[in-house]
């Protein structure tokens, strides 16, 4: 018996089996569109096996998330001899709203509930229930289970959730903080918990979530308790392409000076800004750190800024928190770059983290860089998100039994 892990973005699916009793995983697989809107190409890896690539006729979006499903089924099947048996499809759904605080399990009413988040994130929601669709034809029978980013920030205070903003704002526009990448800050808050002796129900993490999107995000005793992305997942730190917080007034400012139109703002905030619009160089941390070491000084600058912007917020979570006894570095940039983690972890030391310079450069996840002697933990830990959809489908069911 297997789970099947289904991540539907705007421009590729994402899918990842792992086996029921250990949820060892056993095949992954990407449906990429490339830009292209007509063709995509499946790749397959399974741990036995390596990689196979299939062509898929993809003008339905639908129609081809069921068609890698197919060849999925038939490629295990080949592999085992057998017909693949799936307990529970889970579907990583970027949103779940005010509402839905848990992973669920779909039915014809959930889904119209999950359609109501659309407005909130509409590169998401609608090939999220695609993919639903397309896994409801493929595999029929088998339960489909919902599991949602913004879930893990659903204790959030109302300090932490509403903006100073005209409270009509909130109450008829349902404009409020939600936060994101729960799904990674909530394994990570879990393994953290696994690596920390004598981990209680006062245990406070800080989480940096550092990859082309980037987030931090306070736990205390397993609750998350704030997050650094807000309305929508532009709120907060630095990102890749993305400005994260600026002072809202230069927007009015540009629009009103510089005749910049709202959709222009739009593409310049989410595409243009960040580690791109200020190093120039690129949105990828790799290659501005390779400008930075070769002189560039828009690309130092550019890494100044995300490491001030990182630390910063670490030092107002460790005050919400009252204290901290780990931080974690997690994400593409977290989990490899041992310059930003030195740079990030600079000053640090009042609040009781002190990070070992050789176990920097020479840990990989999951491990702990602290000196021996640091008050707080500093872990770098690898993120599995598919692992604890697959975790939280299967109780889900297990519940349902
Ligand atoms: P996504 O948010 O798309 O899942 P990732 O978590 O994979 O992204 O993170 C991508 C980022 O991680 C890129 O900016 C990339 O440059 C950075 N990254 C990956 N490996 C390294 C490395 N060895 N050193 C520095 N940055 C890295």
């Amino acid at each position: 018996m297997s789970i099947l892990v289904v991540n539907a973005g705007s421009s590729s699916v994402k899918f990842a089996m792992f086996r029921l009793d250990d949820l060892m995983p056993t095949l992954t697989a990407l449906l990429d569109w490339h830009g292209n809107s007509h063709q995509a190409s499946l790749t397959l890896s399974r741990s036995d096996e390596g990689i196979r690539t299939f062509q898929i006729d993809a003008a339905d979006y639908r129609a081809a998330v069921a068609t890698s499903l197919k060849t999925i089924r038939q490629a295990m099947h080949d592999a085992n001899k057998a017909e693949p048996e799936f307990r529970v499809v889970g579907h990583r759904l970027i949103h779940g709203g005010e509402e839905l605080r848990r992973p669920v399990r779909i039915d014809s009413r959930m889904k119209e509930t999950i359609a109501g988040f659309a407005e909130l994130a509409p590169l998401h929601i609608p090939p999220g229930l695609e993919a639903i669709a397309a896994s409801e034809t493929a595999l029929p029978g088998v339960p489909q289970v919902g599991v949602f980013d913004t879930a893990f920030f659903g204790e959030f205070p109302p300090e932490v959730f509403l903006y100073p903003l005209p409270y009509e704002w909130y109450r008829k526009w349902g404009i409020r903080r939600f936060g994101y990448h729960g799904i990674s800050h909530q394994y990570c808050s879990q393994r953290a918990a696994e690596m920390l002796d004598g981990d209680s129900d006062e245990t406070r993490i800080v989480i940096c979530h550092l990859g082309q999107g980037a987030s931090l995000t306070a736990v205390r005793g397993g609750v998350a308790v704030n997050n650094t992305m807000g309305f929508t997942p532009l709120e907060g730190l630095m990102m890749g392409t993305r400005s994260g917080t600026v002072d809202p007034g230069i927007l009015l400012h540009v629009q009103r000076e510089h005749r910049i139109s709202v959709d222009e703002l739009d593409d310049i905030l989410h595409k243009q800004s960040g580690l791109l619009g200020l190093s120039g160089v690129s949105s990828d941390f790799r290659k501005v750190e390779a400008a930075a070491a070769s002189g560039n000084s828009r690309a130092q600058h550019a890494l100044l800024v995300y490491a001030h912007r990182v630390r910063e917020q670490i030092g107002a979570y460790a005050v919400t928190l009252g204290g901290l006894d780990a931080l974690v570095f997690t994400g593409g940039i977290g989990e490899n770059s041992t310059r930003l983690r030195r740079d990030v972890c600079r000053g640090l030391e009042c609040l009781g983290a002190n990070l070992d310079n050789k176990r920097n450069e020479e840990t990989r996840a999951d491990g702990d860089i602290a000196t021996a002697d640091s008050c707080a933990r500093i872990l770098v830990i690898h993120t599995r998100e598919n692992l604890l959809i697959a975790r939280q489908a299967r109780e889900l069911v297990a519940d349902i039994d």
